[in-house]
């Protein structure tokens, strides 16, 4: 059985929240005189609404779900972080990753004295249920983060093994879908009614283009997100975002268009490299990113740097690999241009 006050932290399943001035009071008034702020008018002399309301609703709707399976936050870096200060207690605690995957996940338990257990994915990047079974029973495993499309292999991860683990794991399954957009697979979003433990992440610094603006999004069933709005600070989303998104998601055609656009890119990018000899190999993509395996990952990434393109090395998490986000036609056009340079200049033809 699923039991979630059993899975939250003490002090936090005691903790009285701040209680804001505009989370006690947030209907219609002639006169604003209980938060302090400053009357006069500088558009921004509000505090913003702590509930987010208009902007869950917006942003809900994007995904044909409810508000009340929202929280925003500032980036899924905070949501990642308020999960892990919500759930798991300091040095007792632990979390398991699936690797290779996102650092991130690592980096914020270490921050919160949480250990880790890595497990790694098989040869095609997905689960190994029997590696990850006889950690399941463990009570001091609260989560375990999966991330599909994975980053930095691109693959998305098996639905089965993803049910296992949600059907066999009494913790909380943190599903990362900061990529789903560009993948034609369904979000996991629908099985939230299925399974109480699901916790989903998205984000609108990729496929959305607004990684400079800083919005995450963490859907799960209102008794979890009940817990993390305890501990979130109440005016975590700034009035200039929430009205910046609200009016960007008026033209949310264009958003599709430039995924589409990214796609065709991906192909082309993948098209090119494949014709050169030092490729081993292409990891196929459901996102906005290409895993490459080349014969010698630092020297051709040094040899690129030295020309002003910038890829991601991830050599330390797969051997001679390189990860190519998916750059305009043109900035595509100035790599395959460096490729072919370093081709000729490895086989000089004289
Ligand atoms: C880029 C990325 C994110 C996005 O993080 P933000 O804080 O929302 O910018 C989340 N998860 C994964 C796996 C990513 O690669």
């Amino acid at each position: 059985m699923f039991d979630l006050n059993a899975l939250t932290r003490k002090n936090i399943l005691d903790l009285k929240p701040y209680s804001s001035a505009r989370s006690e009071f947030n209907g219609e008034a002639d006169a604003w005189l209980d938060a302090n702020e400053n009357p006069f008018s500088s558009h921004y002399n509000r505090y913003p609404d702590p509930s987010q309301k208009q902007l869950s609703q917006a942003v809900a709707d994007c995904y044909q779900t409810d508000p009340q399976n929202l929280l925003l936050c500032n980036g899924s870096d905070q949501g990642i972080d308020l999960l892990f200060r919500a759930f798991c207690e300091p040095k007792e605690d632990k979390i398991m990753i699936l690797t290779p995957t996102y650092g991130m996940y690592k980096v914020s338990a270490a921050i919160n004295d949480i250990e880790t257990i890595n497990v790694p994915l098989n040869k095609d990047f997905q689960p190994q249920i029997n590696l990850i079974e006889p950690y399941l029973e463990d009570p001091k495993l609260k989560m375990i983060f999966i991330c599909s499309p994975n980053n930095p292999t691109g693959n998305l991860i098996n639905q089965e093994a993803i049910n296992y683990l949600l059907k066999n794991f009494k913790g909380l399954v943190i599903l990362d879908e900061a990529y789903m957009d560009f993948s034609p697979t369904e979000s996991y979003l629908p099985n939230l009614n299925s399974f109480p433990n699901l916790v989903i992440l998205k984000t609108f610094s990729k496929a959305w283009g607004l990684a400079g603006v800083r919005i995450g999004m963490t859907f799960a069933n209102p008794p979890i997100l009940a817990v993390l709005n305890k501990i979130r600070p109440p005016y975590n989303i700034s009035i200039l975002i929430q009205r910046f998104l609200l009016d960007f998601l008026k033209d949310k055609e264009q958003v599709k268009e430039n995924v589409s656009d990214l796609n065709g890119n991906k192909s082309k990018l993948i098209k090119e490299l494949s014709s050169f000899d030092f490729v081993k190999k292409i990891y196929p993509s459901q996102a906005n990113f290409v895993l490459v395996e080349v014969e010698d990952a630092p020297l051709l990434y040094n040899y690129l740097v030295g020309h002003r393109i910038i890829v991601r090395n991830r050599t330390n998490e797969i051997a001679n690999t390189l990860r190519i986000s998916i750059g305009t036609h043109n900035e595509l056009n100035q790599l395959f241009k460096k490729l072919k340079q370093f081709q000729d200049e490895k086989n000089p033809i004289y």
